[in-house]
């Protein structure tokens, strides 16, 4: 069938061929164009009518366009709707060409690989992963191309599946690659998808070579020790491969800062942890309103928005590094006038590390270098701004922050000021940075100089008053009279073009210094391109440098944040320790505080400490405060351990390794999960990976089944917790039996949310007491909600019947406790059964006759009650 294809048609298929899974945008003259499937699926998301073309067969091909010069946002809506794009031009001169035109693949872009401003948000990464599954163990290597870091680590044998999703959730990357043996390759991509939504491809093993990876790493890091089993190596390998293919360079070298971690050096945050505790999006909606993130992005900087997310995404484990980030937060939180310094000078710095991306894939223009010149202008200040500071951090910063003058300068000297957005048009170099640029200069514009002398004397010479030379680019230069002065036309001039009120003339002398100035003007936007290009890459040759000075200006830029959060929230500095404790006094929620009016949240105490105080029993009304207080606490201890201040009078933070909630479940339908289900998997995990140094937030476990289910559940996690890991907890609940535990178990301790009621309706006073609520008041909480009467009152009238039936359930209670003593089994059956017979010997007893019976029938009557009372259990 090929065969029929038109020659044009043939070499889209065999293009096409290379990039199945892309959009293929083929450039035809000034358009780029779709065909086929591609053309039927970019219509209808780029709403662009469909058209057909002959392609040599019975039927058309569909075909839609896109012009080339508007491409780039047409790009954009396919990659944020989940498809690649790839672009192939035309890469040789129609005109010389012979036959078709060549056409190659320039560029792929992917949601994961987009380098473009328009396309990304600024004060988020944009991560690809890579992972590679080899033997229950994952390499796993994350990359911004855009601001070129990469982060690679490994998960050792035994880490589950669970592990990986921390991982993923972590990054929140774009796009996801894996190997195509990996093991549960169908669970992985699930979980992605649940996770991220993040467009997933699958690479061949061989992609994944160890050797192939390790040379490509190598040329970047050559002193680093990896070990010949880390699985990051091939990871890395791919990813590398993956990005240089759709950026179709040989080299990243902005992609020098390869960062090999081990996955215990930040706390663990689990998934839905992450989700729970709203750290960079809300829950409901993902929007960075109503979240920590939120609260706490005070930074200036594109880059420091991003080391801020990194921060709050990896808390410490480190105290002396959690200390050194207090510590500079500190300083500059009482250096008010410095800070503000900072922010001013920061005001003025482009996002450097982008900027050096682009520059290294040789993706800038004039304007970019501009900026980055602008940038780079303000370092001086920046030094001079923090020269004083004496805390260890801001010295290393001082210190290590390098201005980077040369380049300043050689973009000073070189590029004008306000270049246009085309590299190829001219217009870049400054006077008196290269002295050919300067002569073609001088022959342009004497020539121009020469043609307005020559316009002045032809009038003159002529008589046409309004006589003018102008220029086209398809005639050139021409004098043009009107109609009304064709008679004064001279012989010598020579008919150029006629319009419709005018001709147009060249003559010998304007038609010479048309061929000296065009000739210049090519010359110059030849050789300025050539200079511009120079220029790039020498700049491009300190990308490492660039880099560097990138990060320091971005870790300023989130000290200066959280300095000035904590002064205008009145935030404490942490005092962080190796103890297992947790000792907040009048703690704070950072964002619900936020959503409050001032002076509107109650702040409370939270104490959580080894032996006595391990395990915090929380109960309270619906509504009370309960959950606000659970993750208050939590989202303290990651603040802390983040290196921001906090919101309280005082912390003491034990440091948690790692950190899980159990808030809340919802439907997992895509992984055909329901609620309980969710909820009981969530619980697994914890109980399987938490230490003694972690801390959980458990609420409401085993809400989602029968009471007795889910009574018993969270009774036996919790006793389970206190046996055998340990770990600090708080635990709210609905089920008042569980505060029974206080003094039973040993770290157990009872707290609830205070209300007060007054008459049917109740005040919440949201302070938390010692001991236990004395009710749930959740049919008072459905009335405030605006539950009709008539329902909370038939609601009222069904409690007090459940109450009543309870005083009989407290009896099972008791009989189980006897039981649990040592007296056998009791179940309900049992106890109704032994009602029902206590009841028979009673009523017997009584009917008898105490006066007339014989001795023989007395005997009789309690042989028999003994045989009943006999089979009573
Ligand atoms: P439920 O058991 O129904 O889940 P809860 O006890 O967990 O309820 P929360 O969701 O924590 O209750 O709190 C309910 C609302 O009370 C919050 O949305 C918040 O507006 C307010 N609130 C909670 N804690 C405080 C506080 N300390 N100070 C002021 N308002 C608070």
């Amino acid at each position: 069938m090929t065969e029929q294809l038109t020659p044009m048609m043939k070499q889209y298929m065999t293009i096409k061929e290379q990039v199945k899974d892309c959009i293929l945008f083929f450039r035809l003259g000034d358009f780029y164009e779709m065909f086929f499937d591609d053309a039927i699926v970019a219509s209808k998301v780029l709403e662009l009518v469909l058209t057909k073309r002959q392609c040599g067969l019975s039927e058309s091909a569909p075909m839609c366009g896109v012009p080339y010069h508007a491409a780039l946002s047409y790009i954009s809506k396919l990659v944020s709707n989940g498809y690649k794009v790839a672009i192939c031009e035309q890469v040789e001169d129609p005109a010389t060409a012979k036959g078709i035109v060549k056409r190659e693949i320039v560029k792929i872009y992917t949601p994961g690989t987009i380098v473009e401003e328009q396309m990304l948000d600024q004060k988020s990464n944009n991560y690809i992963m890579c992972i590679y599954c080899f033997r229950g163990m994952y390499g796993i290597s994350s990359a911004d191309v855009s601001t070129g870091e990469m982060y690679c680590t490994t998960l050792s044998i035994g880490a589950s599946i669970n592990r990986l999703a921390d991982e993923v959730a972590r990054y929140s990357p774009k796009e996801v690659i894996i190997n195509e043996a990996a093991k549960e390759l169908d669970r992985i991509k699930k979980l992605i998808t649940n996770l991220t939504g993040a467009y997933i491809s699958t690479l061949p093993e061989n992609e994944f070579d160890y050797d192939r990876g390790r040379i490509l790493i190598d040329e970047y890091i050559k002193d680093q020790k990896i070990s010949e089993y880390d699985l990051s190596v091939n990871s890395a390998g791919a990813l590398y491969s993956y990005i240089m293919n759709t950026q179709k360079t040989n080299t990243l070298d902005h992609l020098l800062a390869i960062n090999f971690y081990k996955i215990d050096e930040y706390m663990s945050i689990d998934a839905s942890s992450r989700r729970n505790l709203e750290i960079t999006e809300t829950m409901r909606d993902k929007k960075k309103k109503g979240s920590l993130l939120w609260v706490l992005d005070k930074t200036i900087t594109a880059m420091g928005g991003r080391e801020l997310k990194k921060w709050l995404e990896k808390p410490l484990l480190d105290t002396a590094e959690i200390n050194k980030r207090l510590d500079g937060v500190a300083e500059l939180k009482e250096l008010f006038m410095t800070r503000s310094e900072i922010c001013e000078i920061l005001n003025g710095v482009y996002d450097i590390e982008r900027l050096t991306g682009k520059i290294s894939l040789g993706n800038v223009n004039a304007r970019d270098l501009i900026s980055l010149k602008q940038s780079l202008g303000q370092l001086p200040y920046v030094k001079n701004a923090i020269n004083a500071c004496q805390s260890a951090i801001m010295r290393e910063i001082y210190e290590n922050l390098d201005c980077l003058e040369d380049i300043y300068e050689l973009i000073d000297k070189a590029i004008v000021e306000e270049p246009p957005i085309s590299v190829t048009e001219g217009g870049l170099i400054k006077d008196g940075y290269n002295n050919q640029v300067d002569l073609y200069r001088v022959a342009a514009r004497d020539g121009k100089k020469w043609l307005a002398d020559y316009e002045s004397e032809q009038k003159e010479k002529t008589g046409i008053k309004n006589l003018k030379i102008g220029y086209n680019r398809v005639f050139g230069y021409y004098l043009e009279v009107t109609k009304a002065n064709y008679d004064l036309v001279p012989e010598h001039y020579i008919r150029k073009q006629t319009l419709a009120n005018s001709e147009r003339y060249t003559t010998e002398e304007l038609a010479k210094i048309e061929e000296a100035i065009l000739e210049a003007d090519e010359k110059l936007t030849e050789l300025e391109y050539k200079l511009f290009v120079e220029i790039r890459q020498s700049v491009a040759g300190n990308v490492k440098r660039l880099m560097h000075t990138g990060q320091l200006v971005a870790i300023l830029d989130v000290l200066a944040c959280f300095a000035e959060v904590a002064d205008r929230e009145n935030y404490v500095k942490p005092e962080m320790t190796e103890e297992p404790v947790i000792d907040i006094i009048q703690g704070r929620h950072p964002v619900v505080e936020k959503m409050l009016s001032d002076g509107e949240f109650v702040p409370n105490d939270a104490y959580v400490a080894p032996e006595d105080d391990t395990l915090l029993v929380i109960t309270g009304p619906n509504m009370a405060g309960k959950s606000t207080y659970m993750r208050q606490v939590a989202l303290i201890v990651l603040m802390a351990q983040a290196g921001c201040f906090v919101p309280a009078e005082s912390a003491v933070i034990g440091i948690v390794d790692k950190l899980f909630t159990r808030v809340g479940a919802s439907d997992d339908l895509a992984s055909g999960q329901s609620t309980f289900m969710v909820e009981m998997s969530e619980v697994a995990n914890i109980l399987s990976n938490s230490t003694e140094r972690s801390l959980l937030i458990l609420d409401e476990i085993g809400r989602g089944t029968s009471t007795f289910d889910g009574l018993s559940i969270a009774w036996a996690v919790l006793e389970y917790i206190l046996e055998n890991i340990k770990s600090r907890t708080l635990f709210a609940t609905h089920y008042h039996e569980i505060t029974e535990l206080e003094g039973k178990i040993q770290g157990v301790k009872n707290y609830c949310v205070d209300v007060l009621k007054k008459g049917d309706d109740i005040v919440f006073l949201r302070k938390l007491k010692r001991g236990g609520a004395d009710g749930s008041y959740g049919i008072e909480v459905a009335q405030l909600a605006g539950i009709p009467q008539a329902v909370t009152i038939r609601a009222k009238e069904l409690l007090s019947i459940l109450e009543e039936q309870d005083i009989s359930r407290k009896e099972i209670r008791r009989l189980k406790r006897r039981n649990k003593d040592g007296e056998g089994q009791v179940d309900l059956f049992t106890y109704a059964a032994n009602t029902v017979m206590r009841d028979e010997i009673v009523e017997e007893l009584k009917n008898l006759d105490v006066q007339t019976i014989t001795p023989i029938e007395a005997l009789n009557v309690l042989f028999n009650l003994h045989q009943k009372a006999m089979k009573r259990k």
